[in-house]
């Protein structure tokens, strides 16, 4: 098969489709692999480093969509590139179609096969092609906290372990899964003293086994809540309810019991925020506001900062799945793999996933 990688277009997007490492890996099954120039300069791979990994370097991203089978890219198609859907060409990519309308008409127009990697699920409900961002964001919430902690930016002056003789901050994180653990495994990492707040009883045992009391687990609930946000040098908002907006589980009155100079970093932003006091999404040029005497950061794209960690871990994921659409076919591909088949959201012209076709009222 041949697989097109076109530079993304997206204001600000500097991640790429694919790697040097997973053109090899085409290549290798005998693939061919067409990158258009300049494609990974943002996430610092060179058009040599391309080449030396086998792949054919073309001059525009029209050559690109034109000759290949496959395309992989990051971010959903912009308008400019909807005059290259062709049918059975694959697209495989974030899609996020619920809120774009005129994006998935088109695509079902022009009988695109669309597989989102936001909607690939295994068996057991994880989101493997979701998953890397969380890790990413996570880890980055400590670093970013730690940041705006430091007196020139606005925080109160402390540093997150502490030194020997003087006390480490109180970092809190509401919600357990990808994004809360990670952030704990680098607070914890740093020398703070951490507490996690998650509502399963059995995320709980599961933390509480993995750092062998190098941090507290609290069941979240109000009270708890409310007292361990009191004493929080950094807080980081971590929950997901799949599907739905973030609730509201730190109150306006909570943030007003901070000490001033303090931090929040609500990583659920994307979802619509889990702290009442975040009332607007933040971007990388003006990353934080205050309010209350506490320092806001409420960034919806946090990897977009880190584009070369992003884009090797987001190639790492996808590489599998796209290997084998491209090994045997999107139909052997699909019938094979629950997990892929779920990835489809548009195929023969119809929307075939049925959260996007119910919120965009489209039949199923
Ligand atoms: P996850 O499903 O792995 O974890 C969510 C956790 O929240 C679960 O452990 C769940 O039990 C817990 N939870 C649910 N209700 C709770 C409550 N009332 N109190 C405490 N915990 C509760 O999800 P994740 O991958 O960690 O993602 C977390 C959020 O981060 C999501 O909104 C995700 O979209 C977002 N995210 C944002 C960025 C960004 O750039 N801002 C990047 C990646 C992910």
């Amino acid at each position: 098969m041949i697989i097109g990688v076109p530079k993304e277009i997206k204001d600000n997007e500097n991640r790429v489709g694919l790697t040097p490492a997973g053109v090899s890996a085409y290549k290798q099954a005998g693939h061919r692999v067409l990158v258009e120039t300049q494609a990974g300069t943002g996430s610092g791979f060179s058009d040599d480093d391309f080449s030396a990994a086998g792949a054919e370097i073309l001059g525009s991203a029209k050559e690109v969509w034109q000759q290949a089978e496959m395309i992989c890219k990051v971010k959903e198609p912009l308008p400019a590139e909807y005059g290259f859907f062709r049918e059975n060409l694959i697209l495989f990519t974030y899609l996020h179609l619920a809120p774009e309308r005129e994006l998935t008409e088109q695509l079902c127009a022009k009988k695109v096969v669309a597989i989102a990697y936001e909607t690939i699920q295994t068996d057991d409900g994880s989101l493997p092609l979701l998953m890397p961002m969380s890790e990413v964001a996570g880890r980055m919430s400590v670093q970013i906290g730690a940041q705006f902690l430091e007196k020139p930016h606005g925080g109160k002056g402390v540093l997150l372990g502490g030194v020997p003789g003087v006390t480490p901050a109180n970092v809190v994180i509401v919600g357990g899964g990808i994004v809360g653990t990670n952030a704990a495994k680098m607070a914890v990492g740093l020398g703070a003293q951490v507490t996690i707040l998650d509502i399963n009883a059995n995320r709980l045992r599961e933390l509480d086994d993995l750092f062998q009391g190098r941090l507290r687990t609290l069941m979240s609930n109000q009270y708890n809540i409310a007292q361990a946000v009191k004493e929080a040098d950094l807080l980081i908002g971590a929950v997901l309810i799949p599907g739905s907006r973030a609730p509201k589980l730190v109150t306006e009155e909570m943030v007003k019991s901070m000490s001033p100079g303090s931090v929040i970093v609500d990583v659920a932003i994307d979802q619509g925020g889990s702290i009442e006091t975040v009332d607007r999404i933040t971007t990388h040029s003006e990353p934080t506001y205050v309010k209350h005497g506490v320092v806001h950061y409420a960034v919806a794209n946090m990897p977009g900062a880190v584009p070369r960690t992003s884009t090797i871990a987001l190639s790492n994921v996808t590489i599998p799945y796209g290997l084998q659409l491209a090994n045997k076919g999107y139909r052997a591909a699909i019938a094979q793999n629950r997990a892929l088949a779920r990835g489809v959201n548009v195929l023969n012209g119809h929307v075939v996933y049925e959260a996007v076709a119910t919120s965009l009222n489209l039949p199923y």
